[in-house]
């Protein structure tokens, strides 16, 4: 790996010699205990729930949620380090960690009451609670005021009735962050958050969905038959739930910028080494001026990538990250990985084997310009500031 695109010369994000150790040792518990099973992984479409209670006891749950709540207590990089590592070694089956830790366990920091804090996270940090966020449903995923899940109020607390699909972590989670309908009339106003037990009377899971790529990581639908829920399973206020998302997802796509910012930069390594050592025509393929402009190109695209992230991760730092910086950070990065597939075509037919990384890198960014809010809407957020 070219060292630019790990931490050295990273002068837009500064990492220090602790989050370098902490690097290893993520990379580490990758190479031993995820990559040598992600295969078998693969084909059962979910890694093994004991594999979480692993990651937590390593510290790679809630990185950057306070330590006195169970997390790592660390700064944004530590999360930056877990997503850079999944991404560079394509262990795609434990991208759902970053959504439980980065993504869920971040609801409940800002927006829930100390006991929810307090009861959820350092189960959440340990592994032993696993974490979803459901508001895609089946009609309903850019348009998230169109969602027909509903919750009203009962003596005891809601029940929610309704169908969500498209779940990461769905098929372990213990717990789900449910997005109801609480005023149906009222749109973007009558949305509230829920922390729901997946024990709960009238939750039900479907099936696990079968992607074209990320085999190994769960993604489930998701079923509440008059689940009723208790009233201290609101997090926040009533009707204030579309705010809170807007305000999260600005994270959440700067986090899958940083995934294809690494996943570009590993897919060029690979494509480089590869037409170094491919011979056709007597000669390496790296020796045809097409290829070598077109990875010159690449690589140019691919640096460009990494100091708009960076200098978006740094923003996000200082609390300067606005909802149309991280949408143009998304759309960028997860663009830019479209060359993908011309660094897939110099592995010819190799390319095209699951049993090449950039074969499996081809199929797993994929999802990347679709969820976090697809690039169209990335561009409509974009305008919005024009
Ligand atoms: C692997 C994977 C994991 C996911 N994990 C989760 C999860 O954990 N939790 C969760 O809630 N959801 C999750 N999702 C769902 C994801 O967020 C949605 O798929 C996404 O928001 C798009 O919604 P949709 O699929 O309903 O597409 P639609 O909203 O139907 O959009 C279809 C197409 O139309 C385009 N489009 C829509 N509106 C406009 C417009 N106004 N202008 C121009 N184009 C438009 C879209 O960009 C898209 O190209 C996941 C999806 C995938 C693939």
């Amino acid at each position: 790996m070219d060292d630019t695109t790990r931490s050295g010369e990273r002068w837009l994000a500064p990492f220090t010699p602790e989050h370098e150790e902490f690097r290893r040792t993520i990379g580490r518990f990758i190479r031993e205990e995820v990559l040598p099973r992600h295969a078998d992984w693969e084909q059962q479409g979910c890694v093994p729930r004991e594999l979480w209670r692993k990651a937590g006891r390593i510290g790679m749950l809630l990185t950057n949620i306070p330590d006195e709540y169970g997390g790592g207590g660390g700064d944004f990089l530590y999360t930056v380090v877990v997503l850079e590592e999944i991404a560079l070694s394509l262990a795609s089956g434990i991208t759902g960690f970053t959504t439980h830790s980065d993504i869920v366990a971040p609801y409940l920091l800002n927006f829930g009451t100390e006991a929810q804090k307090k009861a959820n996270l350092p189960g959440m940090a340990s592994g032993d609670i696993v974490a979803s966020v459901a508001m895609t449903e089946p009609g309903a995923g850019s348009d998230l005021k169109a969602i027909r899940t509903t919750a009203v109020r009962s003596s005891a607390g809601y029940v929610i009735n309704g169908q969500k699909t498209f779940i990461t972590n769905g098929y372990h989670a213990d717990r789900v962050l449910i997005v109801a309908k609480t005023d149906p009339e009222a749109g973007a106003r009558g949305i509230s958050l829920f922390w729901a037990d997946t024990a709960t009377p009238g939750f039900k899971r479907g099936r696990l969905l079968d992607k074209v790529g990320q085999k190994a990581q769960d993604t489930c639908e998701l079923f509440f038959q008059d689940m009723e829920v208790p009233h201290d399973a609101l997090v926040g206020e009533e009707n204030k739930g579309f705010g809170y998302l807007m305000k999260e997802l600005a994270r959440e796509r700067l986090m899958i910028a940083v995934r294809c910012a690494a996943a570009l930069d590993a897919a060029l390594d690979w494509t480089i080494a590869y037409t170094k050592e491919r011979q056709a025509f007597g000669k390496p393929l790296l020796d045809n001026q097409h290829i070598r402009f077109k990875l010159a190109d690449i690589k140019t695209l691919a640096r460009a990538t990494r100091s708009l992230v960076d200098s978006s991760i740094l923003r996000y730092m200082k609390g300067e990250l606005r909802s149309e910086d991280a949408a143009m950070a998304k759309l960028w990065a997860t663009e830019a990985t479209r060359a993908i597939d011309d660094l897939l075509q110099f592995h010819g037919g190799y390319g095209y084997m699951r049993e090449y990384a950039i074969g499996r890198a081809y199929t797993d960014v994929r999802p990347n310009r679709i969820y976090g809010g697809s690039s169209e809407i990335m561009r409509e957020i974009i305008a919005r500031s024009l």
